[in-house]
């Protein structure tokens, strides 16, 4: 094969590749271009940007680059958002091990993570996420509520387990044929007042919104400083 022949081949070879990956991956460069807006945002200090980038990145289902997951942890340390930001670094070690590009910085913000974690661990006001606790707006944080009896499903009435709601309770007498009795349980009616409201199709029970903790998370990063005029 001569030189001019080997060259067109490197041609249609080059030319064919280009076009094979643009058909097979064509969303490469969506990637690329989101893990290129990411880290600029992250270089100007724009974290917001580079998270809200992050997540399109996530939610678009596309096969995440290897670094992303380190970049991201190091974005959500940023934001204060500290269990998330450590989850996403375990991930980053987790798939690569020693061989990271940024596996000397994964490290470091492994430790940077130590402190800011602790502190959520031992506050009372903030969630495992370290989002400030704000009193439920249902229950005014009484934990418990007047609510539709959950039992009943505010019917008020329910049926009869005992004669699965017939009225009637059937026996075989000695002679193997079957006697009928009116159920003594709900004297033939097959329904019963509902054991749990009495009827007021109303209950007394824990809050659904809060489940019952009378609190829930805002999206306030907590300070885990008591405020003064906090009640
Ligand atoms: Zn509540
Ligand atoms: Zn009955
Ligand atoms: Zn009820
Ligand atoms: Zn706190």
């Amino acid at each position: 094969m001569n030189f001019k022949s080997t060259l067109k081949l490197l041609i249609l070879f080059l030319l064919l590749g280009g076009s094979l990956e643009a058909q097979i991956l064509p969303n490469l460069g969506q990637t690329d271009r989101w893990m290129k807006g990411a880290t600029a945002a992250m270089e100007r200090k724009d974290y917001e940007t580079a998270n809200s980038i992050f997540r399109n990145l996530i939610d678009s289902g596309l096969p995440l680059p290897e670094e992303m997951p380190y970049l991201f942890a190091e974005t959500l340390f940023e934001l204060g958002q500290y269990d998330n930001s450590s989850n996403f670094l375990k991930k980053y070690l987790e798939l690569t091990g020693f061989n990271g590009d940024n596996y000397e910085g994964a490290k470091e913000l492994e430790k940077r993570l130590e402190g800011p974690l602790k502190e959520i661990q031992a506050c009372q006001l903030c969630d495992r996420n370290g989002y400030r606790f704000e009193t439920c707006s249902t229950c005014q944080g009484k934990q418990q509520l007047e609510q539709e009896c959950n039992y009943c499903k505010a019917k008020g009435i329910i049926g009869c387990s005992r004669c699965a709601g017939t009225g009637m309770i059937t026996k075989k007498n000695i002679f193997n044929i079957i006697e009928y009795f009116e159920c003594e349980r709900c004297s033939g009616k097959g329904r019963l007042t509902c054991p749990e409201c009495n009827g007021s199709l109303k209950e007394l029970s824990a809050c659904r919104t809060c489940s019952g903790s009378g609190k829930i998370s805002s999206e306030l990063i907590c300070n885990h400083k008591e405020l003064p005029h906090e009640h």
